[in-house]
């Protein structure tokens, strides 16, 4: 007997989001949104899933993914990743009615971190 295979394991574990059509982009936004407007934890990793399915990319551990903060802000980097990997920075924190916080990559927040200053 010979066990299935688990595929998010061979999966990578970021992508660059312009890598992708507008519709899939689009997809993508629309279930970050929902993780960002989700009000309860179901909601919100249902939303991560889809998220990371739709760019073909590992589900992360805590089920947060984000893409750079520098894709609007900085350098444009388009990275979307884990946003429980070492090196990232906090650009902003979420606002009272979402949950996403606004992160750089690891490389960017290495290169022109740009944490939060209050
Ligand atoms: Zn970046
Ligand atoms: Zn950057």
């Amino acid at each position: 007997m010979t066990h299935a295979q688990i595929p998010q394991l061979t999966l990578p574990v970021a992508a660059n989001y312009r890598a992708f059509t507008s519709t899939v982009q689009d997809e993508f936004d629309r279930h970050v949104d929902d993780a960002d407007n989700a009000t309860n934890d179901a909601a919100y990793f249902v939303a991560m899933i889809r998220a990371a399915q739709t760019l073909g990319i590992a589900i992360p551990a805590g089920f947060d993914l984000a893409r750079c903060d520098c894709f609007n802000n900085g350098c444009g980097c388009d990275l979307v990743f884990d946003a429980h990997t070492d090196g990232v920075v906090v650009t902003a924190t979420n606002g009272p009615d979402s949950n996403l916080s606004q992160l750089q990559c690891s490389d960017c927040g290495h290169d022109h971190p740009r944490p939060i200053t209050d």
